[in-house]
Formats: structure tokens, sequence, C-alpha cells
């Protein structure tokens, strides 16, 4: 196991000059474009890993599964389906476009910005700190890292530079797709994006949804086994935004990527498979990390399509 994974980071490691790293948040510009690592995580709970497993990356996109799992784990299933939808989008993650031009304006699904901010402003919280803090609660429980916590200079970084995000949120406002504080619900969004992890966590979260819910480390159920299956079949279909496809056809198991560089992949009733790699590709997956997802699919015959 650890031969393969170590021969599939070297293979990813063989793209990264082709990538860059995101830098619209200028913090995520500091990352190492040169780092790359994989993990694996059984649902027996066992945790195999190579490569630059000491990176630490911010979640980004992947902290979308958290809120939406809160979500549904709080809020009826028609309900939070009744003002996001399921569909992938075929568009850019941050894209403003069809959600003005088809009415109801309703997010495409919960992956893409506009649909994660929408999902945050369904959840009985009094601020954006209770909001927060039950967010990275549930990230807490998924990787059984009880000492995650949010890179504050990423959260400002990004609070600073959030035109397009803003304009997410006051768009759904003004078409009364969304209720409340715009801006406190962007600042949960931002400090979710911002929270750190490693590849372990990330292969443990993943672990967690291949297993229907339950933690492999401590046994703990975090979600029930109908919303793990809720979140695989929109990673399946959306977890890449518009290079879903391509991936689906490259690797072939439900994954979650983030403009940190991370993505954490879920193989149903067998494993979490995680890399970290912040070079990213053009639509802002990890350039790398496919790649070695790539290998670590074929060679472990991972594919469940
Ligand atoms: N915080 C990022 C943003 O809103 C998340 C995007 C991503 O990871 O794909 O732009």
């Amino acid at each position: 196991m650890e031969r393969i994974l170590e021969e599939a980071v070297r293979s990813g490691r063989g793209v990264l000059r082709e990538g860059t790293v995101a830098t619209y948040i200028p913090e995520l510009a500091k990352s190492d474009p040169a780092a790359l690592a994989a993990a694996c995580c059984g649902i027996d709970g066992s945790i195999r890993s190579a490569g630059d497993t000491a990176t630490r990356i911010t979640v980004q996109s992947i902290s979308k599964m958290a809120s939406l799992g809160l979500a549904l784990n709080i809020c009826r299933e028609d309900l939070v389906f009744s003002r996001v939808g399921v569909e992938p989008s075929a568009d850019p993650f941050n894209s403003i476009m069809r959600l003005e031009m088809r009415a109801p304006h309703r997010p495409q699904n919960p992956l893409i910005n506009s649909g994660a901010i929408l999902v945050l402003s369904l959840l009985p919280f009094r601020d954006s700190n209770e909001r927060l803090e039950a967010v990275l609660g549930v990230m807490k429980k998924m990787s059984g890292n009880n000492h995650m916590s949010v890179n504050e200079a990423v959260a400002a970084s990004e609070r600073n530079t959030s035109d397009r995000n803003r304009s997410l949120g006051y768009f759904l406002r003004s078409v009364e797709a969304m209720e409340g504080n715009v801006e406190n619900i962007l600042d949960t969004y931002f400090r979710q994006c911002a929270i750190e992890c490693t590849v372990r966590d990330l292969a443990v979260m993943g672990a967690t949804l291949a297993s229907g819910g339950v933690n492999p480390l401590n046994g703990d159920r975090v979600f029930s086994s109908r919303t793990s299956i809720i979140l695989r079949a929109l990673m399946q279909t959306c977890g890449l935004y518009d290079g879903s496809g391509d991936f689906a056809v490259r690797v072939g198991f439900p994954a979650k990527s983030g403009v940190g560089g991370g993505i954490m992949g879920s193989v149903p009733g067998r494993a979490g498979v995680a890399v970290v790699g912040p070079a990213l590709d053009a639509r802002g997956n990890s350039i790398g990390g496919i790649r070695t997802l790539e290998i670590l699919s074929e060679k472990l015959s991972l594919r469940v399509l």
C-alpha cells in the first residue's frame, strides 16, 4: 500500500509544473506549489500516507460538505432542496451568470459558492460565531481531529478580496432567494473555508462518508446513512465543479476539491482517499492531486463507475 501511494505521488509530481497556486485570495499565493501528499483511510480506521504529509492547507470548498451535512442534520431534506438544486452547473465555482438568467433564482447546487452561501443562511444559529462553531464541530467529528482550527490570516485575506462572493450573497437576497444578514453569513463562509487540515484529516473525512456517516477512528456517528448518500452523490456529480465529468472519467469515485489544493475522495464501503497539492489546474482543482488519484484509482481498483 505505501509503495503504491508513493508511486502515485511520484507520478503526480510530474505534472505540478503545469499548475499554479490560487492567487485571487492573496494569502493562498504563499502556498508551496511543489508540495504533494496522498493518504488513504480504510473504513476499518487504518491510515497510510505518502509524500509531503506535514503540509497544512485550508479546506476551502471541501468545507461545503460539512456545512451541507450540518444543514441536512438540522433541517428537513425537502426544505434544503427547495432552496438549492442538485444539478451539476458546468460553470466555474463562483459564477453568477446562471443565477441571474434563470427564474426561480435558485443556486444550481450546494457545492458552487452561491449554493454554499445559501445553505449557511438556512442554519438556525444566532450569529456568525455560533454558525462557524457548528460547522467546525462537524468537520472535527468527520476527521476525528479535535484540534482543527481557522487560519484567521487566510479568512481575513478572503474577506478583504471577496467582491464576487459578496455579489453572490447580495444578489440572492435581492431576488428573495436568501434571507438574513449577508455579511454575517459571508463571515461564516470565509472562516469555514479557512479551516486548516492535513491530507490525513481529509482521508479520515472521506472515510466517514464512505462508511455511511460513522467516523472509522472513534465510531462516532456524524451523519445518517441517507445524508452520506446525498453528500457522496453531489460530490460525484458536482464535486470538482466544471471538471466533475473529466474527474469521473479519469478517477471514477466521489470527491470534493478546494482551491487550497485538497481533494477529499470517498469510495463507498471501502475508504477515504485524499490528496493535498496546492498547484491547481485552470478549473481550480489540484493538478498533481488529480493525477495521483488517477493512479491510485487504477492500482487499487477504486473506481465505482
Ligand atoms: N473560499 C473559496 C471561494 O469562495 C472557495 C472556492 C473553492 O475552494 O473552490 O472562492
